[in-house]
């Protein structure tokens, strides 16, 4: 097995036993980056000089003897709406093309304390609004199975360069569906954290009271392993949440031990959905179907609130990001037009010049959204419905540990299929979206793939702070699946 294809805890346990060197697995990703990106094109920015040289550092304390981080040596990438203090921070925006933050997110520093090597920065749609990628103002990545079929979205570059080895893990930020989602286009592990449990400080904001970080990659392990270094209390986050009510846990240490008992709960409003694809519904199946071999229970749950959860996302998201993206006035930060006729003009064509597309679609919608007179009619709506859906997910996790189902309604899709249609693209959602209103933890891993030949995604969600649990009942999926496999 080549270097760049060990999974991130192999990797780890061979540096810190010195069997390898941090620069050798270093150079080896930048190899398969040579190889693969210009097909891929999932990096937005990489910094070669920058990784060998805090390898060779990590290495040089190894060798010494001294102590080193959970993440030693590892090369990781980061989305690039994670701030760094080196680099830019583009959030694939024109708007933010050269813009270099000030500071670094509670993440990476974090990752710098597990001694990790940050080797680029991964390509996304715009703001993290969209479903494929195409969103992006800045490049276009292209699904490491199959270069016609877009990566998912909006953490697309994110998934597709820990699937295409050229990097053992990654993170991205999911508010809708942006970790999960593209997890299944490309084959590899997602996990959205419950809300508030990792820091989004240093996180440039899409929608705030959704938007997660959280971690990809290519087994359950490794997703446990990044999970252990990112997840934890940040006072500079007001809803981080206090360690006193949700602490902090060793992600790794049970993730064999089967969860006894397991009951999984799956969706009536899910099962009825139109617009499933035939093989995701058969994938999914036989996933269930595994579970209930290794001794699962299945129950069937009533949320008669999830048909309207794709209707809400786009009430609260909108409105939030109308607010969070008014910061962009072509003098605080980023772009600015270069011949302004007067000061107005300074913010108006700033922003015309400077966002895109689906940017500018959702701070209109938010906008009227929250205007007098339809604030009570569209928001607080929205935000009671959000209610509602929180409520059924209560109700739901006292009949079963976990609740499975497709993360996707269908594979990868082809470049262009969806762009005309913003509605349909919208609708890639559809069984990711309600976990967020909710702010409880899912996951995707990938179970079979598609009559195309491209990878499917299921989907397990759990009640608040049970990632452990979580990432638990996903390894045991993993490991049969596995077994078969041999
Ligand atoms: N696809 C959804 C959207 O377009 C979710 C995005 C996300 O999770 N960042 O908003």
């Amino acid at each position: 097995m080549n270097i760049e294809q060990l999974s991130a805890v192999e990797a780890v346990t061979r540096i810190k036993s010195r069997e390898m060197t941090s620069r050798e697995a270093v150079e080896a990703v930048f190899a398969r980056i040579e190889q693969v990106e210009p097909q891929v094109g999932a990096y937005l920015s990489l910094y070669k000089q920058e990784a060998l040289q805090k390898a060779d550092a990590i290495d040089a304390r190894i060798a010494a003897g001294e102590p080193v981080g959970i993440l030693a040596g590892l090369p990781i990438a980061v989305k690039d709406n994670i701030c760094t203090a080196f680099g830019t921070t583009t959030c694939g925006s024109k708007m933010l093309e050269n813009f270099r933050a000030p500071y670094n997110a509670h993440v990476i520093e974090l990752l710098e304390k597990a001694d990790a090597v940050i080797i680029g920065k991964t390509n996304m749609d715009e703001f993290a609004m969209g479903s494929s990628c195409e969103n992006s103002a800045l490049k276009k990545t292209a699904n490491p199975h199959d270069p016609g079929k877009v990566p998912g979205g909006s953490s697309g570059g994110s998934a597709a360069v820990v699937a295409a080895n050229m990097a053992f893990v990654s993170l991205g930020s999911d508010t809708g569906g942006s970790i999960r989602q593209p997890a299944s286009f490309c084959g590899v592990v997602g996990l959205k954290p419950t809300y508030g449990r990792v820091s989004r400080y240093g996180l440039v904001a899409y929608a705030s009271s959704l938007d997660q970080i959280g971690p990809f990659g290519r087994n359950v392990a490794d997703t446990a392993l990044l999970m252990n270094a990112i997840a934890g209390y940040d006072d500079r986050d007001s809803t981080s949440i206090n360690t006193d009510l949700a602490p902090n846990e060793d992600y790794l240490a049970k993730l064999d031990e089967p969860v006894d008992g397991l009951k999984i709960g799956v969706v009536k409003q899910f099962i009825a959905s139109e617009g499933l694809h035939d093989d995701v519904r058969r994938s999914v199946d036989e996933a269930l179907a595994r579970y209930k071999k290794m001794g699962a229970e299945i129950v069937e749950v009533d949320m008669p609130s999830m048909p309207y959860s794709i209707a809400t996302y786009y009430m609260v998201a909108t409105a939030e990001c109308s607010s969070n993206l008014t910061r962009y006035d072509g003098v605080h930060y980023g772009y600015r037009t270069p011949n302004p006729k007067d000061y107005i003009d300074v913010y108006s064509s700033s922003r015309a010049e400077g966002f895109g597309a689906e940017v500018k679609r959702r701070i209109m919608l938010g906008t009227y959204a929250l205007s007098a007179g339809y604030y009570d009619a569209y928001y607080l709506k929205a935000l009671k419905v959000r209610n509602l859906i929180r409520q059924d997910f209560e109700k739901a996790f006292k009949l079963c540990d976990c609740i499975m189902c497709p993360t996707a309604p269908e594979t990868a899709f082809a470049f262009g299929e969806k762009t005309n249609d913003p509605l349909k693209m919208y609708l890639s959602d559809i069984y990711t979206i309600a976990v967020n209103l909710a702010g409880i933890p899912a996951i995707s891993i990938p179970c079979g793939k598609g009559d195309d030949g491209m990878p499917i995604g299921l989907q397990i969600m759990s009640s608040y702070f049970t990632e452990s649990k979580l990432l638990r009942i996903a390894r045991m999926y993993e490991k049969v699946a596995q077994a078969s496999r041999l």
